[in-house]
Formats: C-alpha cells, sequence, structure tokens
C-alpha cells in the first residue's frame, strides 16, 4: 500500500469529511481546505476529531508541500491547474482511491451516464437480502471513506462518477459494470464527449483475469471500450435483443429476461420486476448479472428482486387525481435519463422539462414529442431553447419559472387516462436547490390539488 505521510483535502463536503476521518484514523497528517466557508456542522466534526482546517482560500504552500493530495468530485482539476499553476498532477487522488487502500472487500463498481443509483440499489438489495455482510457507498449518500472508517464489510457496492475516476490510480474493483454513456457534464471534460467516456473507461483499468466486466450491449458508446481499452477481466453482456457475442449474455427474449450466465437457465417473466420502463429492464439484467457471479440462486434472486422498492425522483409513480397518472422523475437530469421517460408510457404525456440546459441535443426526443406529448410545460428561468425545439411538436407549449404554475396548467389541460411527468432533462439549479428539493416541491404541489 502506498505509504502517505501527509494528506491535503480539499473541499468539505460528504466526500472530504469521509476522507478526512478515514486519514485520521490510520494516522495520517491530515488538512481540510476549501475555496468556500465550510458548514458550521463540518468544522464542528473537524474539531471533535482534531482536523486542521482552513475555510476561504486554499493553503497553497501546504498543498504543495504534501505527499497527495484528495479533490473531492465538485473540483474540477483543470480549473484548479488554472489558479495555482505549479501544482503536479501525480499528487492528486479521488476519494475512491485512497478509500480502496483501507479494505479488503469484494468491490462492485457501477458507473454511467444513468441508472447508476438504480443499479448499485438493486445490487445492494439482492446482495443484502441473501445474507451478504454488504455496504451501499459512494455517490449515494454515504462516502465511501466514511463507510470504510466506520463499518467492516465484507462486500461493497459502490456507485462511482467519472470525476472519482477521473483520479484514480490503483484502484480495481471485482466487478465493474457501466451501464451506458451519454454526454454529460461536458463543460467539465473541455466540452469533448470522448474525453467523458475516456473518464467513464477508466473503471476497468486496473482489472486483472479473475475480476469481471458487465456492460451493456445496447450502448454503442460503452461498446466502444473494446477498441479504445485493453481490458483483462471476464466480460459479459447485458441487452434488449439476444446477440451474437461471444461472453455470457443476459437478454430479453419474448418479455422475458434471460441468463446465459450460469448453466442453469434462468428467466424471469418481465411483469415481475416492480420497476417501470425499458432502462430499468437494463438496470435489472446487470444487478442479476452480478447476482448470478456471486452463485445467488435462481430462486433467490427471483424473489428478491419482487420486493425491490422505486428510489424516490427516478420515475417515481406517487399519485393519480381522476385517473391521470402523476410522475416524478426530477432526477432526469439529462436527455438519455428524459428519453427513457418518455419512453416509458404509451401517452398522452404533459410533460414538464427544463432548467439549466447543460448543451443539450433535443434531436433523439423530437419523434416521442410527436407521437405522445401532448402539451409541454417548460419549467426554467429561460425556455427559449425547449420553445424553439419543440413548438412545432407539440399542440400546446407553456412557460413558466413557477413549479406551482407547472402543476396548475397541467392539471387544466389533463384528461383523464394522461401522465402528467416531470421529466426534466436539464439540472435543478436555476430555480431549485438541488433535484431532490424539485421532486419534493412537484409532488408538494400535486398533492395541493
Ligand atoms: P444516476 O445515479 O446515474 O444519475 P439514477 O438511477 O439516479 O441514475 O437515474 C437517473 C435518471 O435516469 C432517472 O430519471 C431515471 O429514471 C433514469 N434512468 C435510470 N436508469 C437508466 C438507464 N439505464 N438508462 C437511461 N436512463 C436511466
Amino acid at each position: 500500500m502506498i505509504k502517505t505521510k501527509d494528506i491535503t483535502i480539499l473541499g468539505s463536503g460528504i466526500s472530504g469529511l469521509g476522507s478526512a476521518k478515514l486519514a485520521k484514523k490510520f494516522g495520517i497528517n491530515v488538512f481540510v481546505s476549501d475555496k468556500n466557508s465550510i458548514k458550521e456542522k463540518v468544522k464542528k466534526h473537524l474539531n471533535n476529531n482534531k482536523i486542521s482546517f482552513k475555510e476561504n482560500g486554499h493553503d497553497v504552500e501546504r498543498l504543495l508541500k504534501s505527499d497527495e493530495v484528495i479533490i473531492s468530485p465538485g473540483i474540477s482539476f483543470s480549473n484548479l491547474k488554472k489558479s495555482f499553476p505549479n501544482i503536479k498532477e501525480e499528487k492528486f487522488i479521488s476519494e475512491l482511491e485512497f478509500a480502496s487502500r483501507y479494505t479488503d472487500a469484494y468491490l462492485i463498481a457501477v458507473t454511467g451516464s444513468n441508472g447508476k443509483t438504480t443499479t448499485a440499489s438493486l445490487i445492494y438489495h439482492l446482495l443484502k437480502n441473501n445474507g451478504f455482510n454488504v455496504g451501499l457507498a459512494g455517490n449515494i449518500g454515504v462516502s465511501f471513506a466514511e463507510s470504510v472508517c466506520d463499518f467492516s464489510y465484507d462486500y461493497y457496492v459502490l456507485e462511482v462518477s467519472s470525476f472519482q475516476l477521473d483520479h484514480i490510480l490503483n484502484f480495481k474493483p471485482n466487478i465493474a459494470i457501466i451501464t451506458n454513456i451519454s454526454p454529460d457534464h461536458l463543460d467539465r471534460y473541455d466540452y469533448k464527449f470522448q474525453n467523458y467516456t475516456n473518464s467513464k473507461y477508466r473503471i476497468v483499468k486496473n482489472q486483472k483475469i479473475e475480476d469481471h466486466f458487465i456492460y451493456n450491449y445496447n450502448c454503442e458508446v460503452t461498446k466502444n471500450i473494446f477498441k479504445k481499452t485493453k481490458i483483462n477481466s471476464k466480460i459479459y453482456s447485458f441487452s434488449l435483443t439476444k446477440n451474437q457475442v461471444k461472453n455470457p449474455q443476459v437478454f430479453l427474449d419474448k418479455n422475458h429476461i434471460n441468463s446465459l450466465l450460469n448453466k442453469k437457465n434462468f428467466m424471469l417473466s418481465i411483469n415481475k420486476i416492480p420497476i417501470q420502463g425499458k432502462h430499468n429492464l437494463q438496470n435489472s439484467m446487470a444487478a442479476i448479472s452480478v447476482a448470478q457471479i456471486l452463485k445467488i440462486s435462481n430462486q433467490k434472486i427471483k424473489e428478491s428482486l419482487k420486493t425491490f422498492k422505486s428510489i424516490p425522483h427516478r420515475l417515481e409513480h406517487f399519485l393519480t387525481i381522476q385517473k391521470v397518472k402523476y410522475i416524478n422523475d426530477s432526477k432526469a437530469t439529462n436527455v438519455n435519463s428524459a428519453f427513457y421517460a418518455l419512453d416509458s408510457f404509451d401517452g398522452p404525456i404533459i410533460w414538464i422539462a427544463g432548467g439549466v440546459d447543460k448543451g443539450n441535443n433535443y434531436d433523439d426526443l423530437i419523434p416521442m414529442v410527436s407521437s405522445k406529448v401532448k402539451a409541454i410545460i417548460c419549467l426554467g428561468k429561460d425556455n427559449n431553447k425547449l420553445i424553439d425545439v419543440f413548438s412545432s411538436h407539440t399542440d400546446v407549449i407553456v412557460s413558466t419559472d413557477k413549479i406551482s404554475d407547472a402543476v396548475s396548467s397541467a392539471y387544466k389541460i389533463s384528461k383523464p387516462g394522461d401522465v402528467v411527468l416531470l421529466s426534466p432533462a436539464c439540472a435543478s439549479f436555476d430555480l431549485f436547490k438541488s433535484f431532490e428539493e424539485r421532486g419534493d416541491q412537484f409532488k408538494e404541489e400535486v398533492r395541493k390539488l
């Protein structure tokens, strides 16, 4: 293991605080540095753990002297480099890299543009239900570092972002999964999709022959990994169709999920999957692959899948009023996730979309909007792009920057049998603190109807 004596942690968020606690536990001289002010609660925690810190600007001398620097996922290295041209990139690691040094647990890492939380939660559910001593961590509420500091799990399911993968050195998951790759976060990748894609591919970089890699056969960008990266691990695919692949596959055939991963045939009707939409079939297939690699019996996998509960803000059907279904998909912050949301309903759909556009290209959505979206309610500070793209493809277009107006407009337009779908395809920060706040306010307004 790399022996680090002195570490600086940049950023005092969930991952920074977790890293600080873990570093302290293992006797490393640790210092937390934040460009902005540090929350009182966090400062109290740092003081209680005798961890020194600086807020409202970095201690550059300290940073340059440290053996290693843990950079929080919210911080862009290239921006940092602009402010401090003398810093050396080799010293920078992610919390994922750091925490993985302090556990011998079996690591299952899920990355991708969409479906990470759902797939990681499904895998966790399958393992936990079948007696595994397993933790769920990463980009999902509890940081990996904090969990490693406080618990002793034999297995970890980790939700892994591209930002964490950007700064790994030796991180090596026993099972790596890429759910799919589509444009997102390009502002952090010089607006080059290939840079973002390369970052996702890094999940397999240190894998060895005894490890496993599961990928989405339906995603062309993910499949390109075989052209760009040497993969040493065993390879598996999941797909909405049966394919001519050499590797074991999980696939959909005549409304049944089939798996050829182990000798006993696995077959499950899609009606038994409790979460809706084709994308959730893909997420379920990825989770089934993991369960089979870990030798959970077919019967037990089927029983456990049945009890999985959908996660808030992901295609969450929370209310039906006068035969109109209200769906909260506030976590759909990019075009691809909104695509799958629109694809999940036959229509007519009243679609609430908008927010901070991350350079979106809406072309893929136009056929579905033309065929089944009866009205679009644009909810954002600047709705011009949505209006320009879609006004000729739907009968009604409404523009607002108030969630209450969006909901009352949807209610007025709706008829029995319709679906009112909040699936914004955009980030929430123009009008809300987070996608959670956006989804919660949506549900609150609908409940007032
Ligand atoms: P992530 O953690 O990668 O953001 P989530 O599971 O939280 O993924 O889902 C985010 C959004 O993407 C939700 O709108 C959800 O309905 C949608 N989604 C989930 N799985 C997939 C998938 N496999 N492909 C496309 N969209 C998906």
